[in-house]
Formats: C-alpha cells, structure tokens, sequence
C-alpha cells in the first residue's frame, strides 16, 4: 500500500502503518489536551495506541489462522480507520474462511476477558471518554475491545460479520451465489445504517455509505475472479507486438507507442530476451536524459515473465499486489507473447457484455506468434503536444 511505511515483522508477516495513522495520533493527542492538558494529551495518545494495539492482534488472530491454512499473508498495514490483513489467496473453502474470520474478534474477546477481572465492567463501548489514568484507560479498552467484537458480527462487507455471513452461505450455495447474497444484505443493512442517521448522526451515514461501497466492491471481485478462473495466459495474451534493441534509442519506443499503442515492449538480443521496457521508464528517461538515451540504459534487465500456462487470476493477484504492469511470455525460452492489465479487462468486458458466454479458448488452433518490429527508419511522431498520461485506467 502505498504511503505507509514499514514497522518490522510478526510471524513472518510485514507490518505497515499508513502515514495518515500518524495524524490520527496528533488529532486524537490535541483533543485530550484540549481536555485536560498535558496529562490530558499523553494519557489519549496511550489509548490510541492501545487500541491500535489490539486491532493488531485482531489482525493477527486472522493471519496466523490463514497460514496454519496454507493462505499466505503479505502484510498487516493500521490504517486511521482500523488494520487491514493482505492474503495473497482469498480462500474459497467456507470452513477455512469461517475459521480466519473468527479468528479476529475473538482476539478482542479474550482481550476483554483477561483485562476485565481488572477493571469491572465497562459504561461505554466504541464511543470513548478520554482516560485520566491507567485504571480508566484499562475500563475503556475493555469497552472498545467488546465493542470490537460486537461491531465485527454485523453482517456487511468489509465487517467480519459480512464474510462469515457469506462463508456460511457458501456451505449451501456457490461461493459467488453466497457473496451476491451477504452483499445484498450488507446493502439493506446499509440503507437502514443511512435512513438512521438522518434521525440520529450524520456517523451512520457515512457508515452506511462506506458499507454499501464495500459490498458492491466484494461483489465486483469475486465475480471478477469467477470468470477469470478457468483461464490462461495463452488465451488473452497479446500476440502481435513490437519488440525492441538493447541499443534502440528511446525515441523508438515512442513512435511505436503513437503507431502501435502498446505500452511495455520486450528488449530482444537476437533470439533472447534482453530486457522489458515500460511506459512510464521511456517517460522517465525521456525527460532527464533525452531521446537518445539507449534502451539498455533503461529497461529491467530482469523482468519477471509468465508462462503461457499460467491461470490469468493467478497473474491479476501479482499484478494488483506487486504493481507489475505487464509481463513478456516465454515458452520453451522464446518470447511468444505478451499479457497486460488490458488484456484482462477486456476479456472481462467481453465476458460481461456476451450472452451467452463464449469462452476465450478457441476450437481451432491458435496461429503462430507475429512479431513485427518498429522500423529504425521511422518517422517523426505525429503533433502532439503532450506526452500520454503516465498512468493507466
Ligand atoms: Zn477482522
């Protein structure tokens, strides 16, 4: 995620905190001394990160419990709003996913229970008085920890309660029949979140609105990841390209993104793949050193590349978690293709707009890769002004 930044690792998983966290901590510090001071200030900090400590632990409760089930966790990042655990795999299988979903708030129910013998029951939950000293500041934890887990039961995305809502529907139905469903309902919940607030506070409406967003977004994920599941790189992979020298100057990469349109162009070396040359690297070198900057002096010499076997939702996942844009695809060690975001999204708005649904994989055989190459006898590009957006849609 962008804009945060590395705090170390627990069990074997990176944890981050969003520099936006940080202004969390001076808010919540000004307005405890507004309060009471000093005092006032320190004592609001120490509840912050007291809190912050627990949904850490929430956050972990769920990673351990998805790596003792082979998911593999990226990262823990604390954002202002609450911590958010990256899996690499989304698991499918409802039993799994029902056990790393209750692995998190019950974290903050055993939270309670140790520190409650120690503090009497608590008078508020979530909405918190400031603490003026350890005893008070132990009673709000206890209040915010079961207010936690209360608040994670309610059946909406991207709550606990959402994903154990649709994890149990899955045991009955297909895990993308249960994920329409639990959204569904997590947008009911939403409007009523919404209809509250108008007689209660404007909190409830920004939950709400926050809660239906987050439900139409699991359901556009998971739909996604349902048509892209059976297939390969082979069948959305471009497979007429441009391909370019080590020592092509980089004004050739530009006149064959205005003829072409492609973005990322693999560096070749006779037959062997040299280099990948993105966009936004001929952008970047055009600018500081000129058009005549070699390729070579540019390109990745050690891109990552794909197999034509390769599941193109497996791919999406490394695209979305490592920010590759696009990647060379090699078979047998020779270049035959190459696949980018855009492949994908336009199988996906093929997919979306046909009825009934034809696959990407054709009867017939496919034909032979063409690889062309940008003339070294190019002319100059057409008039235009400005240089394309540097990022893509
Ligand atoms: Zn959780």
């Amino acid at each position: 995620m962008r804009w945060s930044v590395p705090l170390g690792r627990i069990f074997g998983i990176a944890l981050r905190l969003h520099v936006t966290f940080l202004l969390l901590v001076a808010f919540i510090g000004y307005q405890g001394y507004l309060v009471a001071g000093g005092r006032g200030a320190g004592w609001a900090v120490a509840l912050v990160c007291s809190v912050f400590a627990c949904i850490v632990i929430h956050e972990l409760g769920h990673s351990v419990v998805a790596q003792r089930l082979g998911v593999e966790v990226r990262s823990i990042t604390l954002l202002p709003i609450g911590g958010v655990a990256a899996l690499r795999t989304i698991p499918e299988n409802p039993w799994h996913e029902i056990a790393i979903t209750l692995a998190g708030p019950m974290m903050n129910l055993i939270i309670a229970c140790l520190l409650l013998p120690f503090t009497g029951w608590p008078t508020e939950f979530l909405l918190v008085h400031y603490p003026h000293d350890l005893a008070g500041l132990l009673k709000t934890l206890v209040g915010v920890n079961l207010g936690l887990f209360g608040f994670n039961f309610i059946p909406a995305f991207p709550m606990d309660g959402g994903r154990l809502l649709r994890a149990v529907l899955a045991l009955f139905v297909s895990y993308r029949r249960a994920t329409v469903v639990a959204a569904t309902v997590g947008q009911g919940l939403a409007i009523l979140f919404i209809v509250a607030g108008l007689k209660f506070s404007a909190m409830w409406i920004i939950l709400g609105a926050f809660i239906f967003l987050a439900a139409e977004g699991e359901e556009k994920a998971v739909k996604m990841r349902s048509l892209l599941r059976d297939i390969e790189v082979a069948d959305v992979m471009t497979r007429e390209f441009v391909t370019l020298t080590p020592q092509a100057p980089l004004r050739e990469a530009l006149t064959a993104m205005y003829r072409t349109g492609q973005d990322d162009f693999p560096v070749q070396e006779g037959d062997r793949l040299a280099g990948w040359l993105t966009r936004q690297a001929v952008i970047d070198a055009i600018n500081s050193h000129g058009e005549d900057t070699p390729v070579a002096a540019v390109m990745d010499a050690d891109p990552p590349v794909l197999s034509p076997r390769n599941k193109v939702s497996w791919v999406h996942e490394q695209m979305m978690a490592d920010h590759y844009q696009g990647f060379p695809v090699m078979e047998n060690g020779r270049l035959v293709g190459l696949l980018g975001p855009d492949n994908i999204s336009r199988y996906l708005l093929l997919q979306e707009s046909l009825k009934p649904k034809r696959p990407a994989r054709a009867p017939t055989p496919t034909p032979p890769p063409v690889i062309a190459a940008v003339p070294p006898t190019a002319a100059p590009p057409p008039p235009a002004t400005t240089l394309p957006p540097a990022d893509r849609a």
